[in-house]
């Protein structure tokens, strides 16, 4: 059987990797296997190399046209991984210039996505986690800011959704019920 691809987004702070890896964790038990990919692992692989940043919170303010070049880079290679898929990523990416599309065509058109997930929370949860997070350089930004964001990668989704045909799934990964989003993460991914 030909692998699934499987995007997962949200807002920087709203816990896609912890959702991830909790809804892994029950998938193997049922040996359901997934390929774990961070996009932005791949685009700061390229941008190492190619000597152009030092950490992956400085990608976001690169000139547009390079922040364009290492995600082709980075959709290339993970065109190439087999079997069940799964992408760690960003429907949109908040740069001093405005959103950049995190999924435009020509990276959709290498992956061509099964489903698309939406991390989300209520604006002032994520906040607060942002706040609590001292290992990234995350921006520093206020609930109403965060809520436009949240807004705005809906809307591209469904931009997304109608280029590929994937479906689109919103999980919630609410305060106190991490249980409950990695639930219906696995639901997606099984
Ligand atoms: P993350 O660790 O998921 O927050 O990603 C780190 C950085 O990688 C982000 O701040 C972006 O600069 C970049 N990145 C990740 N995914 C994409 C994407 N699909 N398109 C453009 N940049 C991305
Ligand atoms: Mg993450």
């Amino acid at each position: 059987m030909q692998g699934r691809k499987v995007i997962i987004t949200g807002v920087p702070g709203v816990g896609k990797t912890t959702v991830v890896n909790e809804a892994l964790k029950k998938l193997k038990s049922e040996g359901v296997e997934y390929k774990s990919i961070n996009f932005g692992t791949f685009m700061f692989d390229v941008a190492k190399s190619d000597n152009v940043v030092q950490d992956r919170d400085q990608m976001r303010t690169l000139d547009r046209a390079v922040q364009k070049h290492l995600q082709k880079r980075a959709a290339q290679e993970i065109a190439k991984v087999t079997g069940n898929v799964l992408i760690d990523t960003h429907a949109s990416v908040k740069t001093p210039k405005g959103y950049l599309a995190g999924l435009p065509e020509w990276v959709l058109r290498e992956i061509m996505p099964d489903t698309i997930v939406l991390v989300e929370t209520d604006d002032d949860q994520i906040l607060m986690r942002r706040l609590n997070d001292e290992t990234r350089a995350r921006d520093k930004e206020g609930s109403r800011a965060i809520g436009e964001h949240q807004q705005f990668n809906r809307s591209i989704a469904a931009a997304y959704a109608m280029i590929t045909g994937c479906t689109i799934k919103y999980v919630i990964n609410a305060d106190f019920l991490l249980e409950r989003a990695a639930d219906e993460m696995a639901n997606v991914l099984r």
